[in-house]
């Protein structure tokens, strides 16, 4: 029997190997011979620190794995480890089990990688706890360590610690989301809390932020809660939007004329909006990706009959609807955030909570938009939420 030594020099006989300075020079040319990098060790050395780039598939699961970090197998990929040798039985494996056509391992791994000054990436590791928190993420492949340090870097938006912002903030919370910002000037009634899960009885009479506050730092001590006491409109949007790098807004307000305004303000600062409205049995939700997807008002360009605005005034309305209108506006944070999946970009969803039906339709971005047609610095703040008066708007209501 050949010993493992000669198993190595064999395998490196019959694949391709490639020099670091190979690898380095084709991953800056930006020529189109940027290979697929692949790391091929073990987890605690992968975030111990690794080529910029790489993905990581343990030799381990190289086989069960490689299709999701490299399906094209007609694509150039490069393997590495610490030293070579891993890698070079990988690579074997892959061209020969695998018929993977451009196969290489690099020479002298991420030693000689380190060795000859290129540089190298060391994620930031998470705590014990927050292993512990957030290992349901971190099991599942499209949020994973990677996902997690994105959830735990990203500023969320919330407008609004009511029916919808209750659901959406616990749960972006409990995600981990590292930076919430919450937006309400109401205070606690008692009336809100058929729906407003994340206030109490005891806090009846107080600020609605502070009550949000409260919970969400009980539920997460992670995250980090700014409050905004006040009520947005036209003097305050601007700031508000620009008070942290906001990744994405949540509306919940559930208004039209904020609606408009916060469209306008968001297409100009090129901030994402996932955007949830409800009545009676009735929710629909969709996702405002400026100048990528259709903004509110290419899909709403002028406001319905302020009789049937649901802003003006109390309407009835199901407390577990803005629950689940709530969260799904969550989930698409959550996307948005770590860049997985589909959003509902372009797609308006309608919730039907009494017929249990869900429909969805094809939202296009109009070409001739008042807003979103044009470049951002062309959208004055004269034209931001123009929209009739809102006390005028609801007293027309009748
Ligand atoms: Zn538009």
């Amino acid at each position: 029997m050949p010993t493992g030594a000669e198993v190595i020099r064999e395998v490196k006989g019959r694949i391709d190997e490639v020099d670091p300075g190979t690898v380095h020079a084709d991953l800056e040319s930006g020529n189109g011979n940027a290979p697929v990098l692949i790391d091929v060790r073990e987890s605690d050395e992968f975030e111990a620190g690794h080529i910029p780039g790489a993905r990581h598939v343990p030799r381990g699961h190289l086989e069960s794995r490689i299709e999701g970090a490299a399906p094209d197998r007609s694509q150039r990929v490069v393997l590495y480890c610490a030293s070579g040798n891993r890698s070079a039985l990988a690579a074997d494996t892959l061209e020969r089990l695998l018929g993977y056509e451009h196969v290489e391992s690099m020479t002298g791994g991420i030693t000689l990688w380190k060795d000859r000054g290129y540089d190298v990436e060391v994620p930031r590791r998470l705590t014990k706890e927050q292993r512990e928190r957030y290992s349901r993420h971190i099991l599942i492949p499209e949020v994973g360590l990677e996902g997690q340090q994105k959830l735990l870097d990203a500023k969320v938006l919330l407008l609004g610690a009511g029916a919808l912002g209750s659901p959406t903030s616990l749960y972006l919370t409990a995600a981990g989301v590292g930076t919430i910002g919450i937006v309400d000037n109401d205070v606690v009634d008692l009336s809100n809390l058929q729906r407003q899960v994340i206030h109490t009885t005891d806090r009846i009479g107080e600020s609605k932020v502070e009550s949000a506050q409260l919970t969400m730092k009980a539920l997460n001590p992670d995250v980090d809660v700014r409050t905004f006491d006040l009520r947005l409109d036209a003097s305050n949007i601007m700031e508000v939007l620009q008070s942290e790098d906001w990744d994405v807004v949540v509306d919940g307000l559930d208004n039209f004329p904020t609606r408009y305004l916060l469209n306008d303000a968001s297409v100009r600062l090129r901030i994402p909006v996932v955007s949830a409205a409800i009545l009676g049995f009735d929710g629909q939700l969709s996702v405002f990706e400026p100048y990528v997807g259709p903004c509110y008002r290419c899909l709403f360009p002028t406001p319905p009959p302020a009789e049937l605005a649901p802003s003006c005034g109390a309407n009835g309305v199901l407390g577990v609807l803005p629950g689940t209108m709530g969260m799904l506006s969550a989930t698409e944070a959550i996307k948005l955030i770590i860049g997985k999946g589909d959003t509902l970009t372009g797609r308006l969803l309608l919730y039907d909570a009494l017929a249990a039906t869900f429909t969805e339709l094809k939202v296009r971005r109009d070409p001739d938009c008042p807003i979103c047609s044009r470049a951002p610095d062309d959208i004055t703040d004269e034209e931001m939420g123009v929209f009739p008066d809102y006390e005028a708007f609801c007293a027309a209501a009748g």
